[in-house]
C-alpha cells in the first residue's frame, strides 16, 4: 500500500474529522473472462482500518481496470484513443459523427466502455494513416460546417506532412546505416535536422541558390570543418558523381520538412532552387560550424557554376575516389580551394 497524501477532513468511513490517507494499491479483478490487475486508489481510515472509494475514485479505478484489460487483450487504452482523436484536433462528438458511430461512442470509449475490436482496428488505422482520415473527411463533408471542415482538413494535412517527414527521415537514416567507415562519415552520425538547417542557413545568405551550388557548398563546408576541427558538420556521405561530390540520398534530403525548394524546368531540364524558411533562425548549428559555413559561402557565393564544378573536380579527394563511390574526408587537409578567414 502506497500513501499518496494525507488530508484532514470528514472521513466517510467513521464519520469523524481526522487525517484521511489517500492510498494506492494493486487490485485484481475478473473482467470478460480475464483476470486483470491494476492500481486502485482509496481513502484509508485508520480508526476502523477500512477503505472507501469516493465517486471520483470509483470512476478512475474502473477506468484503470478497463485499461488493464485493454492492454492485456491488445486493444487501445483510453489514453491512446484520446491521443488519436487529439492528433486530428477533433471533439469526441465530432469524431463519432465523422465515423458514423453513435454520437457518444468515442466519449464512452475514452471513459468506461471497452471498444469492440472492429472499432479498435479503425482507430489504429486512423492513428497511422492521416490520408485515410482526409478521405473520410471528404466523404462526410456534408455533415460539417465549412469552417469546421477546413479546420479539420488543415490539421490532418499537417499530420500527414509530419508523418511523411518521419518516414522520409527514417528511410534516409536506414540507408546511411550501411556507412560505417568514420573517414567516409566525417566522424559524425548523420543529423538530418542539421542538414535542413545548413540548407536554410546557406539559402538565407545566397540570393539564388541552385542545387549544384548547394551540394558543393555542403561538401566544402563539411570538408573544411573536418580539416579544421577533425569532424564534419552534417554526417552526410558524399559520392564522386560526374557533376562532382554529391551527398548520398540528395533527392530525399531536399524533400525534408523545412527545406523550401522551388522546381521549374528550363529547356526540359529540371532546375531546383532554394530559399530560406520564413523567419529562419539557426537553432542547432554551432557558432564554429556557422563560421566555417560563412567562409565557404563567401568564397562560393558569386562563383560561376562551371568554375565551381571544375574546381570540385580538381580536388584530390574527388580525384582519388572511385566513380560513384564515397569520398574520404581523410583528404580534407589537401583541399585546393582556399577559404580566407575574414
Ligand atoms: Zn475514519
Amino acid at each position: 500500500m502506497e500513501i499518496l497524501k494525507s488530508e484532514k477532513k470528514l472521513c466517510h468511513n467513521c464519520m469523524q474529522v481526522h487525517d484521511v490517507k489517500i492510498v494506492r494499491q494493486e487490485e485484481s479483478e475478473w473482467f470478460k473472462g480475464e483476470e486483470v490487475s491494476f492500481p486502485s486508489v482509496f481513502e484509508y481510515c485508520s480508526n476502523v482500518d477500512g477503505f472507501i472509494e469516493t465517486e471520483e475514485m470509483i470512476r478512475t479505478n474502473n477506468l484503470a481496470m478497463k485499461d488493464a484489460y485493454r492492454k492485456k487483450v491488445g486493444l487501445l487504452t483510453s489514453d491512446e484513443i484520446i491521443s488519436i482523436r487529439k492528433q486530428y484536433g477533433i471533439s469526441q462528438k465530432g469524431f463519432s459523427e465523422l465515423l458514423n458511430w453513435g454520437r457518444t461512442t468515442i466519449t464512452r470509449y475514452e471513459n468506461h466502455q471497452v471498444q469492440d475490436s472492429a472499432h479498435d482496428a479503425i482507430l489504429r488505422k486512423l492513428a497511422k494513416d492521416p490520408k485515410w482520415f482526409i478521405e473520410i473527411l471528404e466523404k462526410e463533408k456534408h455533415k460539417l460546417e465549412e469552417k469546421t471542415y477546413l479546420k479539420y482538413l488543415e490539421k490532418a494535412r499537417k499530420v500527414y506532412s509530419k508523418m511523411g517527414n518521419q518516414y522520409l527521415t527514417a528511410s534516409i537514416e536506414a540507408y546511411y546505416a550501411r556507412f560505417q567507415d568514420q573517414e567516409i562519415k566525417g566522424c559524425v552520425e548523420l543529423d538530418t535536422e542539421k542538414v535542413v538547417e545548413m540548407i536554410n542557413y546557406s539559402a538565407s545568405r545566397i540570393r539564388y541558390l541552385h542545387k549544384v551550388k548547394l551540394m558543393k557548398l555542403l561538401w566544402y563546408s563539411d570538408m573544411l570543418h573536418y580539416k579544421t576541427h577533425g569532424k564534419s558538420i552534417s554526417g552526410l556521405v558524399y559520392s564522386a558523381l560526374p557533376m562532382g561530390p554529391v551527398p548520398e540520398k540528395h533527392d530525399c534530403l531536399i524533400e525534408l520538412e523545412g527545406v523550401h525548394c522551388n522546381q521549374d524546368s528550363n529547356n526540359g531540364k529540371m532546375r531546383y532552387s532554394f530559399r530560406a524558411a520564413p523567419g529562419f533562425k539557426p537553432a542547432i548549428l554551432q557558432s564554429s560550424e556557422m563560421e566555417i559555413m560563412d567562409r565557404v559561402i563567401a568564397r562560393l557565393r558569386s562563383m560561376p557554376t562551371n568554375e565551381l564544378i571544375n574546381r570540385s573536380h580538381g580536388e584530390s579527394a574527388y580525384i582519388k575516389a572511385k566513380a560513384s563511390s564515397p569520398i574520404s574526408f581523410g583528404e580534407a587537409e589537401n583541399l585546393s580551394m582556399d577559404f580566407p578567414v575574414p
